[in-house]
């Protein structure tokens, strides 16, 4: 096999994962930044070549399509509206990463698939392993206080992870298993639309926000994320371990009470 076809052969086994993942679009610019193939045009050309001119670049496959567009990879969602039960759907009985063998239940998300305002944090602890369920140890007991003390219900917001599998003795997640994982977020996010996201936590911030800046820095100020606000604060387990925290945490959920009311006030 030459090595131009050994090339192309490795970035389609990408490209062919990334759309199993439901990425539709990729810039063409990035794809040897993102893919970690050679920055080589042979490759591309290769890989152009590869896809039949029947399907590439105006027929049935929107990765081969895609690179003919300029559209950068996951900063453009599926152009069509697809539902949460899709998401999970296509998510399935999850092997994408080295987590799947080491969880109990897969821990996809709860609440309103319509909620205005979205809560993202980590990972699943031991509890949420166990039941399957978002937030429900100790860590979220005190979430819930925290929903209710801006006057809504649990059940109107939407909770979920980065990750929707449990990393071992609760280590911070690895960038491959958030690279594996966190498409399907995106797609969460875009399925909801909320009209506020709260990132619960250093990594849940650090994550969707792609800085290295501490929480204490992120905290508390509203981004614009993907058609929606973003806004982080600290994660309710540091708060049990830090009490003292909790008035910052209540500074930061009357931003998003005050923020969603003056949108319904505009309705
Ligand atoms: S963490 Fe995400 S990508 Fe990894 S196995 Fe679980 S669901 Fe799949």
């Amino acid at each position: 096999m030459s090595e131009k076809n050994r090339l192309a052969g490795e970035i389609l086994d990408h490209l062919r994962f990334y759309q199993r993942l439901g990425v539709r679009w990729l810039h063409i610019g990035q794809a040897h930044r993102q893919l970690n193939a050679p920055p080589h045009q042979l490759a591309v050309e290769a890989v152009r070549s590869a896809w039949s001119p029947k399907t590439s670049p105006a027929g049935a496959s929107p990765v081969a399509r895609s690179f003919s567009q300029h559209v950068s990879m996951f900063d453009a969602l599926p152009t069509a509206q697809e539902s949460l039960a899709t998401v999970r759907e296509d998510l399935g009985d999850c092997r994408r990463c080295k987590l799947a063998p080491l969880r109990k239940n897969l821990v996809f998300g709860s609440g309103n698939p319509h909620a205005e305002l979205m809560f993202v944090g980590e990972a699943p602890g031991a509890e949420e392993d166990e039941q399957g369920l978002p937030f429900v140890g100790r860590a979220g007991q005190l979430l819930t206080k925290v929903i209710e003390a801006i006057q809504m219900r649990r059940a109107d917001v939407y909770i979920c992870n980065i990750l929707k599998c449990r990393p071992p003795g609760n280590r911070n997640p690895e960038s491959d298993e958030i690279a594996a994982c966190e498409p399907f977020l995106l797609r969460q996010i875009a399925a909801i639309k909320p009209k506020v996201i709260c990132a619960l936590g250093t990594f849940g911030a650090q994550t969707l926000l792609r800085s290295k800046e501490p929480i204490s820095r992120l905290r508390g100020q509203f981004i614009d994320y993907r058609g929606s606000k973003l806004i982080a604060t600290f994660h309710p387990a540091y708060l049990l371990r830090n009490p003292n925290e909790k008035r910052r945490v209540w500074e930061d959920v009357q931003k998003i009470r005050d923020y969603l009311l003056s949108l319904r006030a505009t309705k």
